[in-house]
């Protein structure tokens, strides 16, 4: 008896959470490996605006006159509207990341609802209509598909990371694995807040050189926007 229970819990989870979840971001990946549009890639930066990091990112990117998107996290967002009015002013796309970046994989409708409806008026309190949402961690369940459809959001994943949040990443491993997994027509996921021990700062640090090594590979980068 226990253990149908615990089959069925399992079967339930799978369905509810964990086949949205993972199914979706390889479903999205494979479809834009299939509609390859040539030598461009979608940086995309979450977990931000950190007051110590995304003034120093938002500088690089104008070095190279390049745009990004921004899943930010609406907290951080309210706490240094400064950075998010920057980022917009600058050309670059802002999309929400939740709240305060709490896992959605079991968590209920009353959550899923008020997680987007609360981080969508966050930004639009700072002048921005949030149309892209990443969910923290790529996790999310079926409430959070119904509202994401519902509030006519698009849903984001990624196709590249480069584990730039551990403590043990540095620029030379970051940059590497960037270079390494890169392919045309890929979003990279990287990340300008939290993380272990810094880690936004060795990002950036990888960025420097990866960035204009990308450029002389011939890559373009665009918003997830301008996504054809
Ligand atoms: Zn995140």
């Amino acid at each position: 008896m226990k253990k149908m229970i615990l089959m069925t819990a399992l079967a339930g989870a799978f369905g509810y959470s964990i086949l949205p979840s993972f199914g979706l971001r390889h479903y999205q990946s494979l479809r834009r490996r299939k509609n390859n549009e040539g030598r461009i890639l979608y940086l995309t930066f979450d977990d931000g605006p950190s007051e110590a990091y995304t003034e120093a990112l938002l500088d690089l990117l104008d070095e190279y006159d390049i745009k990004a998107s921004f899943f930010v996290v609406a907290e951080f967002a309210q706490k240094n509207p400064r950075i998010i009015l920057r980022a917009k002013k600058e050309g670059h796309l802002i999309g929400i990341h939740s709240v305060n970046h709490q896992n959605a994989l079991f968590r209920g409708n009353r959550f899923a609802f008020s997680d987007l409806a609360a981080s969508i008026l966050t930004l639009k309190k700072l002048g921005c209509d949030a149309g892209y949402y990443r969910p923290p961690w790529g996790h999310l369940n079926l409430f959070i598909l119904y509202w994401v459809k519902k509030m006519n959001l698009k849903l984001v994943f990624w196709d590249v990371m480069a584990q730039d949040w551990a403590a043990d990443a540095t620029p030379t491993s970051i940059r590497a694995k960037l270079l390494r997994r890169v392919y045309p027509g890929a979003i990279i996921c990287l990340h300008d807040g939290r993380g272990a021990a810094g880690a936004p700062g060795r990002t950036i640090e990888a960025l420097r050189d990866a960035l204009p090594q990308l450029l002389r590979e011939g890559y373009e980068f665009k918003r997830l926007d301008q996504y054809e």
